[in-house]
């Protein structure tokens, strides 16, 4: 078998476009890929796929570990592909080096959907600068929107500035959390429940029942006082049990009903046109930073003006001023 590179950009972009899942994977490969010239066909490849994207639902999924939220992802998206849906999983997790064993893990827990025809499950790249994960997963939901999948659900894995990535990345953003922890062993901050669009009470089974549904009490209360996240919607918040497969009829439902309002009140299509704007001034800032740090003269007096600055026989910003100096001078230059 041929390399990604080996392939021209119109033989991706056809087997793509006939819902080759090995294409599919490839084409994600390609845009992982830090070579210029894979980052070049990448290019081409989004270009020319532009008008057969956007047309899926993409939903960000984040709670800690441990929620549930790989087994409900399973169910859930089972359930989908069950009515004839295709459905996409994508990983985020910027510290995946340390957490590799983890997401092999979900992948087993998810072994459903694994092994069913109508879903694709990738995991993240493997390196761990955000910016670029987060552009990765970004053009991965373009290329799954291209390969004809309906439904895109993007799993955080890290915890922190993750799920702020995929709130931009995503139409609706599910928060799972479970019942009895209190929120601050849940790591929840008040901003992550500001920014769901629903939430969901994850174990309400067996003995956990009664603590899910006081927490489901609790969280509405609390969702009074804070802002909402979206305009006309009002935050959701539901009892599941991945394990018993209850709620997710519910859930999907709360997704379709968030459309529908949305789209009516013009704010499905708003939230999506500034999502473009965003992606593009942050691949453009992550693209300045790339062309800085690979610059041969900054990265020479970086490290000579660095140690001025150490010893205190520089000021700081002077450094930088001189750095970005010969940066400006120099240009994109190696
Ligand atoms: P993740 O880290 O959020 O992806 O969580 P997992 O899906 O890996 O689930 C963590 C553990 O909770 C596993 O042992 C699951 O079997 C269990 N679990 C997941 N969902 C439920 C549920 O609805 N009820 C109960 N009782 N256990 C669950």
């Amino acid at each position: 078998m041929k390399n990604p590179p080996s392939f021209s950009t119109s033989e991706l972009e056809i087997a793509l476009r006939a819902g080759d899942r090995v294409a599919l994977s490839r084409c994600i490969t390609l845009a992982e890929s830090d070579r210029a010239s894979d980052q070049k066909k990448t290019a081409t490849l989004l270009s020319r796929i532009h008008s057969h994207t956007g047309r899926s639902i993409r939903i960000g999924i984040s709670g800690v570990p441990g929620a549930g939220k790989s087994t409900w992802i399973n169910v859930f998206g089972s359930m989908l592909t069950r009515q004839g849906l295709k459905v996409a999983v994508l990983t985020i997790d910027p510290s995946s080096e340390k957490t590799r064993g983890s997401i092999l893990g979900d992948k087993t827990r998810m072994d459903d959907l694994a092994r069913d025809p109508l879903a694709f499950i990738r995991p993240s790249p493997s390196r761990s600068i955000l910016g670029g994960v987060t552009s990765h997963t970004r053009e991965a939901i373009l290329l799954c929107e291209a390969a004809g999948y309906e439904v895109i659900l993007v799993e955080t894995v890290g915890v922190g500035q993750s799920e702020t990535a995929v709130r931009h990345m995503v139409d609706f953003f599910l928060l799972m959390l479970i019942g009895g922890a209190g929120d601050e062993l849940q790591g929840i901050k008040k901003g992550i429940i500001e920014m769901a669009d629903g939430i969901l009470v994850n174990k309400a089974d067996g003995a956990s029942l009664g603590a899910a549904t006081r927490a489901r009490a609790e969280l509405l209360q609390a969702l009074h006082l804070y802002e909402q996240s979206s305009g006309e919607w009002k935050t959701r918040v539901l009892l599941t049990s991945a394990a018993e497969k209850k709620g997710l009829e519910e859930s999907w439902q709360m997704i379709l009903d968030f459309k529908d309002t949305t789209t009516s009140s013009g704010q499905w299509a708003t939230q999506r046109s500034s999502q473009q704007l965003r992606w593009m001034e942050e691949y453009f800032n992550h693209q300045v930073q790339h062309s800085l740090q690979s610059n041969a003269a900054v990265r020479k007096q970086l490290k000579a003006l660095g140690s001025n600055v150490e010893n205190g026989q520089l000021n700081p910003v002077a450094a930088a001023n001189t750095l970005f100096k010969i940066w400006s001078k120099t240009g994109r230059q190696k």
